[in-house]
């Protein structure tokens, strides 16, 4: 029987996940190598969830030194079928403030240096990717944002940068020209590995701070900083909670989906979108 069904990725300022009842941690190996930390399960409205802290407890790995797929396959081995991945990031558009959340159905990418295909070795596949978060989940974690009291604004395009130096100011402007709206460092490599492991993926996106393009970026105290990145973890922790008690409106399963070479060939033709079907 499955340890867990729902996974939980905690990134900055998010280092676990309060009210979990009967809780073990499991310690896993992967064909990959080591996950970023012990996968910390329990009950949670009633729900079974394992709970990864992104940058291990204590934040002690950069984004560009995280392995990804031993934290996705660790997950599954699990027996996850659905990831709430949340996030601290930067904004790119001035109506997205600092304590709302973003919820992306976009990414674009701008990492160089990570590895974000379980295939390769011999196994040639392609997944599509058109359409990269689970569409339920995005609307299960929307409503979980009402419930809460948190402004979950659907929709819109999280930009993966590489880092760890934030952007300069010519790339920020770029990527505003480009109609991008959050900027972060980790999510798109998740959502890859998600989809090829047949797992349903959303980003719960949290805004920080605006990326430095804005004119106030320069005047914001690290205090500041600090202090949002607190309420938004605390903030988080509902929108979590919410989102587990919705659920019992789960309509499907990526792992009762076709395998994978089938996936591909539906994206060949256009499909692919997790909750199309
Ligand atoms: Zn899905």
């Amino acid at each position: 029987m499955a340890q867990a069904e729902i996974g939980i990725i905690g990134g900055s300022g998010l280092y676990s996940i309060p009210g979990l009842s009967k809780v073990k941690e499991a310690r896993l190996r992967t064909p990959f190598g080591a996950p970023s930390d012990a996968y910390v399960c329990g009950m949670l409205e009633g729900r079974k969830v394992a709970f990864l802290a992104r940058h291990g407890r204590g934040h002690r790995i950069l984004p560009s030194e995280l392995n990804f797929r031993a934290n996705i396959h660790g997950f599954k081995q699990l027996g996850v079928e659905r990831i709430v991945s949340v996030s601290a990031v930067g904004s790119l558009k001035e109506e997205h403030r600092p304590l709302e959340f973003v919820i992306p159905d976009q990414f674009f990418d701008r990492t160089r240096h990570r590895v974000d295909t379980f295939f390769g070795s011999g196994v040639v596949a392609h997944i599509a990717f058109a359409d990269p978060v689970c569409g339920e989940l995005v609307g299960i974690v929307a409503a979980a944002c009402r419930k809460a009291g948190v402004v979950g604004k659907r929709g819109g395009t999280y930009l993966c940068m590489e880092g760890p130096q934030f952007s300069t100011k010519a790339e920020s402007n770029v990527y505003r020209g480009l109609g991008m709206d959050v900027i972060g460092m980790t999510n798109l490599q998740e959502a890859k590995l998600a989809r090829e492991a047949e797992l349903c993926y959303v980003t719960v996106a949290m805004v920080t701070d605006y990326d430095c393009w804005h004119p106030h970026h320069d005047s914001v105290t690290v205090d500041q900083i600090v202090a949002v990145l607190l309420k938004n973890a605390e903030n988080a922790c509902r929108v979590v909670r919410e989102t587990v008690a919705g659920g019992s409106t789960f309509s499907h399963s990526q792992n009762e989906k076709p395998p994978i070479a089938e996936l591909a060939e539906k994206g060949r033709r256009g499909r692919g979108d997790c909750s199309s079907s």
